[in-house]
């Protein structure tokens, strides 16, 4: 599969969008990925970038934890990237996935999920007595990073 973005904005062009100007900034230029793999390698990469901006920004987050669809599912350019975090400071409401659109000029190019959770419900997560939405599951941990350790 050829993935196709716009070379001005960076965003992700749709089949349909490939043959007009970007909806967003009316670039005719465009990039395109032959590889499913440069998308999710791109996406590990701009997901530590999201951690590393929400936990400078927000001082209860205490663990964020990537979620994941199949690998399929996670090669496709528009599907978000998927966050959970842990924060204190956050009031228990379950698992409410909230969504973000792209933000290519502060490097996040993809649109985001987040889902924010206490540290009780991750625990519950964790034992399932609350449960994810479906088809996503629990990946890898963005640890926080050094310089915000240090500052704590
Ligand atoms: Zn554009």
């Amino acid at each position: 599969m050829q993935s196709i973005r716009c070379a001005k904005c960076s965003r992700w062009l749709t089949v349909a969008e490939r043959a007009h100007p970007c909806p967003r900034c009316g670039g005719l230029e465009r990039i395109t990925f032959d590889k499913n793999q440069a998308v999710v390698e791109e996406k590990a990469e701009v997901a530590k970038t999201l951690a590393r901006k929400h936990f400078s920004a927000e001082r209860g987050l205490q663990r964020i934890i990537r979620l994941t669809g199949t690998a399929e599912v996670e090669s496709i350019p528009v599907e978000p990237i998927k966050l959970l975090e842990v924060n204190t400071n956050t009031v228990p409401s379950g698992v409410l996935p909230v969504s973000f659109g792209p933000a290519p000029a502060s490097g996040i190019p993809y649109p985001s999920v987040i889902v924010e959770v206490s540290p009780e419900e991750f625990a519950k997560i964790q034992s399932q007595e609350l449960k994810l939405p479906s088809g996503w599951s629990m990946g890898e941990e963005l640890p926080k990073p050094l310089e915000i350790l240090e500052q704590e």
